[in-house]
């Protein structure tokens, strides 16, 4: 696969993100529905807190905290299997979601944002519209990326053949629970509820916890950091999220691989790089210096109304 440079659309762009709405508004209150009517059997949450980790940390620790920040080094099957985890949490083509990632950085709350709730397109927005845009809304924006932000990315043969097969990586996460249940239950309803916990309820849940990420940690929290854009450290989200809820740290440090920097900020993606480190699976693990954080001017004003 050659380099290629402007928009790019990934493979079944269409499909992506079809799974989201699909997942969200019919997926996921089906299966909590069934569950309530006919039983939920302990394979099925043990499924869904199982598959939201592996989908979770291939997020966390292989889309975002390596692929795009670079903050830590690990080997290629390790990077494999971080991508292929990406792609089962079904929030975008691993390619489509660093490049999107890296323009939210480099632009952050200001007008080429891709998911700022105060900003899009050079007009600035109200509370409920923006916090709409940066929670889902700018997805309907299209799958288009920038190939010339990722080409560390694209130069690597088996990083695209893992991207070019997104939908694949994401059917298995959705068909292995179901596979698991059957063969611990032994019936077609075991498969059922295992497709429907540990697969589209884990994925819609997954997915919403990345999606509060860019739009509660833009709006709500303390900023111990003063960045030039909006980030905030939301608790609940260094949590739910994996540690990606210390936001404002994140946005002042974008280069660590440490989001929650002290004791009382739980970061479960940074006690598995330290834990990786430990035992030789990660190095060139980078920290924060704390006392040489500088403002950084914003790249450009954030646009007047009207
Ligand atoms: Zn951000
Ligand atoms: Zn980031």
């Amino acid at each position: 696969m050659g380099e290629t440079t402007g928009t790019t659309y990934p493979r079944f762009a269409a499909v992506n993100g079809l799974t989201t709405i699909v997942t969200l508004a019919i997926g996921a209150p089906v299966a909590i529905g069934v569950g309530v009517i006919w039983g939920i059997p302990t394979h099925a949450i043990v499924g869904l807190v199982v598959m939201a980790g592996l989908a979770g940390f291939g997020v966390t620790l292989g889309l975002h905290r390596l692929f795009t920040h670079r903050s830590f080094t690990t080997p290629r099957p390790i990077e494999w299997g971080l991508m292929v985890l990406g792609c089962v949490a079904g929030q975008a083509p691993p390619f489509s979601w660093v490049a999107t990632h890296r323009k939210h950085h480099k632009h952050s709350d200001a007008t080429d944002d891709p998911h700022s709730p105060h900003t899009c397109g050079g007009r600035q927005l109200g509370f409920i519209r923006g916090f709409w845009h940066a929670h889902m809304g700018w997805t309907r924006g299209g799958s288009g990326y920038d190939a010339s932000a990722i080409r560390d990315l694209t130069r690597r043969p088996d990083l695209a053949w893992i991207d070019r097969y997104w939908y694949v990586w994401y059917g298995l996460g959705l068909l292995a629970p179901a596979a698991v249940g059957y063969l611990i239950g032994g019936t077609a309803y075991d498969a059922l509820i295992g497709f429907l916990w540990g697969g589209l309820l884990r994925h819609a849940a997954t997915e919403q916890s990345t999606c509060a990420v860019n739009s509660v940690c833009h709006v709500w929290g303390l900023r111990p950091y003063q960045t030039a854009d909006q980030s905030r450290n939301s608790w609940l989200l260094g949590l739910l999220a994996l540690g990606e809820g210390w936001h404002n740290n994140h946005h002042a440090f974008p280069y660590s691989a440490r989001h929650g920097l002290h004791w009382w900020q739980p970061d479960t993606s940074w006690c598995v790089i330290w834990s990786m480190e430990r035992l030789g699976l990660a190095w060139r693990v980078r920290r924060p210096v704390l006392p040489e954080h500088k403002l950084v001017e914003p790249e450009q004003p954030i646009a007047k109304a009207g």
